[in-house]
């Protein structure tokens, strides 16, 4: 296997489960360093839905609209046909069927979690039930098809008013106009990084193999039966004794990608062309201040695309949607907004500075693939598998993901139409 990001991780562990022989092999040093590290938390079945109608179109970084995706330099050479795909995609007909195929993936990733958890004593952050909240009744009428259709799913929700919302989440600021909420049912909140290690100790329990510091440089599908990985060091510090001195070449029945955003380049000289494209979005962590002032669980603010979330001692912020950012500079205007959207609904919340505050400014790439579904299963070329391309909810459809190519892996049926996730949708 290729990455050990949440999505990774938990395809070994569901993998080695099921009897598998499992290696997986991760350029940096543990699991979850790269989009899996401070991720926004949220889980919740329905969190994905088009809450806003201006959520596929693209704004630029100096205007005051803050959903949809940010155009922060002109597109280049086969980005241009990405943006395209992915403005067409939102396209009514499509974009109701991509969305039901999403939230059918992530509810079911929120059951296998649970399991998970419960069955194997897991300890991280978690809690139930978020808020959807609308700040004025435009907001609630976009959101209307949305909730028809997870209506028509079976997706638990409640419809509240302002009064039931802030009952529901007694710290919300009196002084930010309300108009009403939506209520997620059920797991909404976890903590990927800590679920990420505490399955990667499962899974090496059960004998799976992490091989850290280790890229891989490409994948050779030489024969029907057997592919080779050609592998080499990936610089970690000389103490580590485990490392490869060279490039050497391991032979494996079947490899399965989950490198995230870097899975195209990998892909790409076995003939597979995977849109993808790097989005990047941002988070801040701080220490709790007064529990009193910070929300019980988690709440959307659909307007922004932000989501502002409890994680034991610490409040998580999230969102952003930001194309052609430089990846590792962190982006002041959606670090704004993240911070405007803390301060308009807990404003007590968080300790941003002196002795006891820890705040941890963050960017990740998110994967994403014009359409909305990730790529998982078996592609054209012989024993090349595929789990990736998860955009904005990897951490949501993760569990989910890798119980359902565990089972296509065994030829079983899968617990849930995925059609939809066919890595032939792209002739891969
Ligand atoms: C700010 C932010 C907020 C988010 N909020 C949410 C949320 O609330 N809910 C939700 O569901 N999702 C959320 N997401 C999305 C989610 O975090 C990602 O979809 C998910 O983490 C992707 O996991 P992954 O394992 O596919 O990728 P990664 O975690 O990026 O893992 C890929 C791994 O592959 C390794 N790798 C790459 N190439 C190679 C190679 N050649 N050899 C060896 N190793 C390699 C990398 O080092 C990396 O560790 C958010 C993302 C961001 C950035």
């Amino acid at each position: 296997m290729v990455g050990a990001g949440v999505v990774g991780t938990t395809t070994a562990f569901e993998l080695t489960l099921d009897g598998h022989e499992v290696t997986v092999f991760e350029r940096r040093s543990t699991v979850a360093e790269e989009a899996s590290f401070a991720t926004g938390p949220i889980v919740a079945a329905g969190w994905t839905a088009p809450w806003n109608r201006s959520e596929r179109s693209l704004c630029m970084p100096w205007t005051s609209r803050s959903s949809g995706m940010t155009l922060n330099r002109l597109p280049r050479g086969s980005e241009w046909r990405w943006l395209w795909h992915w403005l067409q995609a939102g396209r009514h007909e499509r974009q109701t069927e991509n969305h039901r195929q999403m939230y059918q993936l992530v509810r079911y990733s929120q059951e296998r979690l649970l399991s998970i958890t419960e069955d194997h004593a897991l300890e991280h952050d978690r809690s139930e039930g978020m808020l959807v909240l609308w700040r004025g009744p435009r907001d609630a009428e976009q959101a209307r098809p949305a909730l028809l259709q997870m209506k028509d799913l079976g997706i638990g929700f409640r419809e509240h008013s302002a009064d039931q919302a802030r009952a529901l989440e007694p710290a919300l600021n009196p002084e930010t106009p309300l108009h009403g909420a939506v209520e997620l049912i059920g797991e909404a909140v976890a903590n990927c990084r800590e679920f990420t290690v505490s399955i990667r100790a499962r899974a090496q329990r059960l004998g799976c193999r992490f091989e850290f510091n280790t890229r891989v440089e490409s994948i050779d599908s030489a024969s029907s039966t057997t592919v080779d990985l050609r592998l080499a060091s990936a610089g970690a510090p000389p103490s580590q004794n485990a490392l490869r001195t060279h490039a050497e070449t391991e032979r494996f029945d079947a490899v399965i990608v989950c490198a995230g955003a870097h899975s195209a380049s990998l892909l790409h000289p076995l003939g597979l062309r995977v849109p993808l494209q790097s989005v990047q979005s941002h988070s801040i962590s701080a220490a709790m201040r007064e529990p009193l002032d910070a929300p019980l669980s988690a709440v959307f603010d659909t307007r922004h695309g932000v989501s502002i979330a409890r994680l034991g001692q610490r409040i998580r912020v999230a969102g952003g949607c930001d194309f052609g950012h430089p990846p590792g500079q962190l982006s002041r205007s959606t670090l704004r907004r993240l911070y405007g959207a803390l301060t308009d609904w807990f404003p007590g919340a968080v300790r941003l500075g002196g002795p006891h505050g820890s705040l941890q400014e963050w960017q990740g790439a998110q994967a994403t693939l014009p359409d909305g579904p990730p790529l998982l299963g078996a592609t054209r070329v012989p024993g090349v598998w595929l789990n990736l391309g998860h955009g904005s909810a990897g951490w949501s459809m993760a569990c989910g993901s890798a119980r359902a190519l565990t089972d296509q892996l065994a030829g079983r049926n899968t617990d849930i139409e995925l059609h939809g996730c066919s890595p032939r949708r792209y002739n891969l």
